[in-house]
């Protein structure tokens, strides 16, 4: 897997977005999230944050050490958790699901893919 390092900026979307119509986007997600890193958009499971995006455990809350300062947790719709969201860049929206609409039909796009074989 080439690391950000690899990509002009930009490139790895420009890439990404051409692989939309063929590509699976459970795949096109973790690829996404490999080559521009997570978006700061999380979803919140018994004290453990994965990303939005990819579903990487990408913290936890349990020992208090990693604060929610600059994420936003999809379905929360507080003021800081709507700024962290009107505020990501073009890379961090791209195939992102940021609202409890768009997890789901991510959570059915995974059950598909991972059904497929
Ligand atoms: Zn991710
Ligand atoms: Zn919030």
């Amino acid at each position: 897997m080439p690391n950000s390092q690899t990509f002009r900026p930009g490139e790895a979307v420009a890439i990404i977005t051409r692989g939309l119509e063929t590509a699976p986007l459970p795949l096109l997600r973790r690829l996404l999230c490999a080559a521009v890193g997570h978006p700061p958009v999380i979803e919140y499971c018994f004290g453990q944050h994965t990303c939005a995006r990819c579903t990487a455990i990408v913290g936890d809350s349990l020992a208090g050490a990693d604060r929610l300062t600059g994420k936003a947790i999809i379905g929360h719709h507080c003021e800081d958790c709507d700024a962290v969201i009107l505020g990501l860049t073009e890379e961090q929206r791209l195939l992102t699901p940021v609202t409890e609409a768009e997890a789901e039909t991510a959570r059915q796009d995974r059950l598909t893919y991972e059904g497929r074989d």
